[in-house]
């Protein structure tokens, strides 16, 4: 994975953070003025100082050895760990190794492949309409642009930054849904829209983080700050952190 450094977004950020939160005691909390605004840069800045130390090998989790298995896998990624997906991708990629094997699955067998990973029907048709549009209009390889990503069936922003930021090095914030949750937690967006928290979250950091920030926002949300119960008292980053917790 190679990633390119671009010029460095602007961090002009004024958006007011919530003056009262909640702690996961659900007790009220003033977010200390030193994080609010655009402030927002410096904290999370800091933070991903401390990610970085603590997790050095923070990395995209799917299992794949080329652009078409990565799209793949990110798509049956959605609403499922990365984990089964790995499971489920072992065989999988040997079985339908190009996007044309997609295609000639009949789509029962494929449901069946992709099971365990849920929503299995919408994926399969999504994995049957992005081999379609790869093989007419990309001679079945996986584009490089955004907007060619998005238009490929089953594709969305959160897919193509992935795919964009592992496969191709071009930098972009990829909100699953540890990041979306994380973005949330330590108040840098207060969006629930997650092409809103993708942009929130590109004011505030350099462009050459974006990847590697989404990577390690997911580590930090898959050990201490997970979706059941946040653990605060261990958190490498509770001291930067608001705690804002539903
Ligand atoms: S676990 Fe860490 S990041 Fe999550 S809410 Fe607590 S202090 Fe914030």
């Amino acid at each position: 994975m190679k990633k390119t450094p671009r010029k460095p977004a602007p961090v002009t950020r004024a958006k007011k953070a919530p003056a009262t939160v909640k702690t996961p005691a659900r007790a009220a909390k003033t977010v200390p003025a030193a994080l609010r605004g655009e402030d927002d840069a410096k904290r999370i800045a800091k933070m991903l100082e401390i990610l970085n130390a603590e997790f050095p090998d923070a990395r995209c989790m799917l299992d794949h050895s080329s652009p078409f298995e990565l799209l793949v896998a990110t798509i049956l990624a959605a609403q499922c760990t990365d984990a089964m997906v790995n499971q489920v991708t072992k065989s999988l990629f040997e079985k339908y190794p190009a996007p044309q094997s997609y295609l000639d699955a009949p789509q029962e067998e494929l449901e069946k492949e992709i099971y365990k990973t849920g929503f299995y029907r919408n994926k399969a048709k999504s994995l049957k309409s992005c081999c379609v549009s790869l093989i007419e209009k990309h001679g079945e390889k996986v584009p490089s642009k955004m907007e060619e990503l998005i238009a490929l069936g089953g594709v969305g922003r959160k897919t193509a930054n992935c795919v964009l930021g592992v496969s191709f090095g071009i930098p972009g914030v990829v909100v699953d849904t540890h990041v979306r949750r994380l973005a949330g937690r330590m108040g840098y967006t207060e969006e629930s829209d997650p092409d809103k928290i993708e942009q929130d979250l590109m004011k505030i950091t350099p462009q050459k983080e974006w990847t590697h920030m989404s990577h390690l926002l997911a580590a930090l949300g898959r050990s201490y700050c997970t979706a059941r119960k946040p653990n605060c008292a261990e958190c490498p980053v509770e001291h930067l952190c608001p705690k804002i917790i539903d």
